[in-house]
């Protein structure tokens, strides 16, 4: 066989392979989902119908995920904590193959009008529709994604610190810049800032940001077309690369191959690339060991749960944008009770202001805790200590009698403090009854423990992981 024709052999190859990776949904997705928006004009009724889900757009589906999409946040978040649940099972009834639905924004333009006469942006705008052309490889960022709106405290100081870098540099300073951390902590909105504030500040340069998934569409899309060659040119043709969520090359093995020589080609080049992840390089299992490897070069900056701190800080600057007038007690009991991560957060808030909106009432800590029922009940009901205790030991593999137990080694001792704070956060149980579940110990006790392994999540990203991945499986 000549070397040409190995090599189209082998493309074919790849390309019957990666034909379960497709993300185009298949023509029965395509009605099932038509039926189903049909239904919910039955469902929900017609006013909320015409106000929120009239716009929904099947996007796209893969590994038993139904994308859709809506115009704005706004309509994202409101849909996700009302109507999601219910038209996941309206699906699912038709298809059990179908385990989640993700609601994603799409902007249709990602210039307005009244900007014609910005010059350069708009130049900068056909540069990059050249380059994006072939595979429609859109950077549309979200304009509330910038280092403006980006609050920073302890958690995420480090990650915000190295992405200002990698902006304000001439040269690049880490390559690539790693950025990982757990669901809804900032990343993807970390990601859109370092892609604006660049554009901003080097017109020249050519930023491209896109998730992996996408990354994989692409490039199954051009295995298809056999246009590996405009694959590999577009990308290799940019000065900035920024890929989200890279635990989603997890197990795909061609995708990572193409994406291992990108990235090397780019770095060749000098060219900054940033990558952003749900584990650090190490944990990414299903990666290949050299990807790993070569991820872990530049500079890994984590960013840890957030703190009570940082979530006020966070509804303050909402509360600011937003320009609602909204009690700093509410703030406060939002921040204390809704921990879990900050698009949580932000979702809660965003409920009860549109709450107010709705039946123009004042916000007030009674119809905060009102509009929040279902939330704040479902976190203190469905989680007891007794389950908590059990995810601890299993998570630490240590008996469940050393949650009871008088042992104060280390290794039992530390997973018994983090089971109290978990309980702390998870529960509406006092100090008091929390020491009692734990061998009658005393509330000073349960109190310090707290103390503690707050302290510790913060210095310590081992400690910060393990409770993230117990509080998920608890919460999940
Ligand atoms: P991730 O990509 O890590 O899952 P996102 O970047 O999507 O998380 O963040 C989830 C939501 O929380 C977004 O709406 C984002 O704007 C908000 N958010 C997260 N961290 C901060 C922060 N430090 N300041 C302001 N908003 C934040
Ligand atoms: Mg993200």
């Amino acid at each position: 066989m000549s070397e040409s024709a190995e090599k189209s052999a082998s493309v074919t190859a790849m390309s019957d392979k990666l034909a379960s990776e497709s993300f185009v949904p298949s023509k029965e997705v395509a009605a099932l989902w038509k039926k189903v928006h049909g239904e919910m004009r039955g469902e929900f009724g017609e006013a909320v119908f015409r106000s929120w889900l009239k716009p929904l757009t099947l996007q796209a589906c893969y590994h038993g995920t139904l994308e859709v999409s809506v115009p704005t946040r706004f309509m994202r978040d409101w849909i996700q904590t009302h109507y999601s649940a219910r038209i996941l099972e309206m699906c699912a009834e038709r298809d059990e193959n179908i385990k989640r639905l993700e609601v994603v924004v799409v902007q249709n333009a990602i210039l307005s009008d009244d900007e014609e006469d910005k010059a350069p942006a708009k130049a900068k705008a056909n540069q990059n529709e050249k380059i994006e052309d072939p595979y429609g490889l859109s950077s549309a960022f979200d304009p509330k994604y910038t280092f403006d709106t980006f609050v920073v405290g302890k958690p995420n100081a480090l990650a915000h610190a190295a992405a200002r870098r990698v902006v304000e540099s001439q040269n690049v300073p880490f390559n690539p810049l790693f950025l990982y951390g757990g669901v809804g902590l900032g990343k993807t909105h970390l990601m859109h800032a370092i892609g604006q504030a660049m554009t901003q500040q080097w017109p020249e340069r050519r930023v491209m940001y896109m998730s992996a998934e996408k990354f994989m569409y692409q490039f199954v899309k051009a295995l298809r077309s056999k246009d590996t060659m405009g694959f590999k040119e577009t990308f290799r043709s940019v000065d900035v690369l920024m890929i989200d969520d890279i635990q989603f090359m997890s197990g795909k093995e061609s995708t990572q191959e193409e994406f291992f020589h990108t990235f090397n080609a780019l770095v060749d080049q000098n060219k900054q690339i940033i990558i952003s992840a749900d584990k650090a390089p190490s944990d990414l299992l299903g990666l290949e060991e050299r990807l790993r490897s070569r991820l872990a070069w530049g500079l890994v900056a984590d960013i840890h749960p957030s703190t009570y701190d940082l979530r006020l800080g966070i509804l303050q600057s909402k509360r600011d944008l937003l320009q609602a007038s909204i009690p700093d007690a509410v703030l406060e009991f939002l921040a204390l009770k809704v921990t879990s991560n900050i698009r949580e957060l932000e979702g809660a808030l965003n409920r009860i202001v549109a709450h107010a909106d709705v039946t123009r009432s004042e916000i007030t800590l009674e119809t905060t805790q009102e509009v929040l029922v279902d939330l704040l009940r479902s976190h203190d009901r469905r989680i007891t200590i007794d389950e908590i205790q059990r995810k601890v030991a299993e998570h630490y593999n240590i008996k469940m009698s050393d949650m009871h137990s008088a042992r104060r080694a280390r290794n039992v001792a530390r997973p018994r403090q983090v089971a109290m704070y978990l309980a702390k956060q998870l529960t509406a149980r006092s100090l008091p009854e929390i020491g009692r579940k734990f061998g009658g110990r005393d509330h000073t006790t349960v109190m310090h423990a707290v103390r503690k392994i707050e302290e510790l999540m913060e210095e310590d990203a081992q400690i910060a992981q393990d409770v993230e991945i117990v509080r998920r499986a608890l919460t999940g």
